[in-house]
């Protein structure tokens, strides 16, 4: 793989052996709510409070979690490569404290916040960010009420023009431990394709997009993507 362009997107299933529960592994619940529920503007809109609770165990939830061998893996392939760009569909910062140096989120970050009003974005990690009340932000002269800087379905993802114009020149395109569900990241496999890039899958069970794959690599991510790694370095 040195000297190729390789894109990584990254799914729930890299994070789900530190302890951080999938979506499509509990019936469609995650964490033990419908999607609908705490992941769309509507449910923002009508239900506030739920949805900010959620989020909030979440937030708390990342200060007791940590990168597992999966994340690390992918730090050694980024600085084993030129040409390397890691996108994920992850709302966790598991990939940045493993040491990715250049992350991105496409479903949006639970560490950041965003303004309602001005759209500005902040970091909140602190003890007092933390807690059940709404958090206020710093940016506005009447300060306003924040809203988790997360993608809900029904909105547009982060940064795409990035991920298809590197997806598309891409030579290698390797996905970790997604469903193929939820798009347009599912579809990003099948622009790689048109490009002509070798397709490559590692994932605890074949999902339905599997057969567009070069590549099927089954099994937990923390143990077969250091074992892949290592060979597509020395290959
Ligand atoms: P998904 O939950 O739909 O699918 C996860 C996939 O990972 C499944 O196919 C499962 O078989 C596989 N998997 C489970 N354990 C694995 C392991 N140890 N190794 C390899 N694969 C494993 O996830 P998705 O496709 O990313 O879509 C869910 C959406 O929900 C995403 O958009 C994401 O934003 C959000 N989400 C994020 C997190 C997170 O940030 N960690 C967690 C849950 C859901």
């Amino acid at each position: 793989m040195r000297g190729k362009r390789v894109v990584v997107l990254t799914g729930a299933g890299i994070s789900a052996e530190s302890g951080v529960r999938t979506f499509r592994d509990n019936d469609g619940l995650w964490e033990d709510h419908r999607v609908e529920d705490v992941a769309t503007p509507r449910a923002w809109a009508s239900s506030p409070d739920v949805v900010w609770r959620f989020y909030q165990a979440r937030r708390r939830q990342l200060r007791e979690v940590e990168p597992n061998p999966a994340h690390h893996a992918l730090v050694k392939l980024e600085e084993g490569l030129v040409d390397f760009l890691l996108v994920t569909q992850n709302v966790d910062d598991l990939h940045e404290r493993a040491g990715s140096g250049d992350v991105l989120h496409m479903h949006g970050e639970l560490s950041v916040m965003r303004c309602e009003i001005s759209g500005r974005i902040e970091h909140r990690m602190e003890a007092a960010d933390l807690k059940e009340s709404y958090l206020a932000c710093r940016c506005c002269v009447e300060p306003s009420r924040m809203r988790p800087h997360i993608v809900w379905f029904g909105e547009m993802p982060f940064g795409m023009t990035r991920i298809y114009e590197a997806v598309e020149t891409c030579d290698v395109f390797v996905v970790v431990g997604s469903s193929g569900h939820v798009y347009p990241a599912a579809g990003l496999v099948d622009v790689a394709r048109s490009a002509g890039a070798t397709t490559v899958l590692v994932n605890l069970e074949r999902p339905e997009n599997a057969d567009r794959f070069d590549e099927v690599h089954l099994g937990p991510a923390g143990e077969l993507l250091p074992r892949l790694v290592t060979t597509w370095l020395d290959g």
